[in-house]
């Protein structure tokens, strides 16, 4: 690794060590110093990038994979296109089962990426043979030497931010965090860091950003699995309708739950303030603050660092469009005409 004048070897050096940027207004009204984790910095613009190359690379150092071999996820999203790129550098092939849900435009840009892409029925059961999941079983079984990623259910995913993400934050705060607010989907992101930096300071407070329609606060509080939770929702990449093992909930203090349309809201008024196009589920995390700030739970000289997990550019058909957001009726508190060229 040549990192000297900013000379890399090849766009995988620059995975991880992403910057810590102090949020100055979004959270003028609110006690604390504000940081965001801001991932998009990653080449493949998400905290994505981390766990596919760890994943991958823990498969190389135990003799599993070798040039050629086949890479399998089920995602159209970022872990798909992180899986790609360190798929295209280190010579693998990378195979993608999607939902027939996924944009068309997400699965041109894994296309792009190389990636070999199989498109499934979106509204059949997880154990039906045309779902993504069982395609993914079945190619990584009929595959020879196939490594089959499994981010839900993968510890690696959690290891990859232990390894990385905890210790950047830590450095960057010079150890000066005292909680960290990040979204779960998979939950390794926040599992991962919250595992080492509880090792460094048992003190640090864990909040968790959930959406409404997913059981992950309720198992959280109960440990039960209440399928009365699950309903549909919009943003993507936060919550989900069963218990990934890639969360450990332990490591976690509390969970809050956000809406779709305060999340997308909170992700335009991200852009506008701060300068920083970000993704929905920055938006989302940025609304659990804002939540928490309401109800007091920061002090004054408290060191917040919230997680910012990937780019604006993969929503423009989404929340940065005033059409979506309209169809969304998230306009419908204001008035449209005034909404659509409306002033953070
Ligand atoms: N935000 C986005 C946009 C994501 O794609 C994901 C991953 N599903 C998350 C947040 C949550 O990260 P994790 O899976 O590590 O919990």
């Amino acid at each position: 690794m040549k990192h000297k004048n900013q000379v890399f070897d090849n766009v995988l050096d620059l995975v991880g060590k992403t910057p810590l940027i102090k949020l100055n207004k979004m959270t003028s009204q609110i006690k604390g110093n504000f940081y965001a984790k801001v991932e998009a910095f990653n080449p493949g613009h998400s905290s994505k990038d981390r766990i596919a190359l760890y994943i991958i690379e823990q498969a190389e150092k135990q003799g599993i994979l070798s040039p050629g071999d086949t890479i399998i996820e089920t995602t159209s999203g970022n872990t798909g296109f992180s899986i790609a790129m360190v798929s295209i550098i280190k010579g693998y092939d990378c195979v993608l089962a999607v939902s027939s849900k996924s944009s068309a435009d997400k699965i041109d840009m894994l296309k792009t990426m190389g990636a070999k892409v199989y498109v499934c029925p979106a509204h059949v059961s997880a154990d039906d043979p045309r779902s993504y999941y069982q395609v993914a079983k079945r190619l990584h079984e009929e595959i020879k030497g196939s490594v089959y990623i499994n981010q839900y259910f993968n510890q690696l995913n959690i290891d990859a931010h232990y390894h990385s993400t905890g210790p950047e934050i830590w450095n960057q705060t010079e150890g000066k965090i005292t909680h960290l607010v990040a979204c779960s989907g998979t939950g390794g992101t926040i599992s991962g860091t919250a595992k080492y930096l509880k090792e460094k300071n048992p003190n640090i407070k864990v909040i968790g950003v959930d959406a409404f329609g997913s059981v992950i606060k309720k198992y959280h509080e109960t440990r039960e699995f209440d399928e009365e939770e699950i309903y549909p929702y919009r943003i993507e990449g936060l919550g989900k309708n069963l218990i990934p093992t890639a969360t450990d909930f332990d490591v976690i203090d509390e969970f809050v739950k956000v809406t779709d349309e305060d999340s997308a809201h909170t992700a335009r008024l991200i852009a506008k303030t701060e300068g920083l196009f970000v993704g929905y589920t920055s938006g989302a995390a940025m609304q659990a603050i804002k939540q928490l700030g309401e109800d007091g739970k920061f002090k004054k000289n408290d060191n917040i660092v919230v997680i910012f997990p990937d780019h604006g550019s993969r929503y423009m058909s989404k929340i940065y469009s005033d059409k979506w957001m309209s169809e969304q009726g998230f306009f419908d508190s204001i008035n449209v005409e005034a909404a659509q060229s409306i002033e953070y």
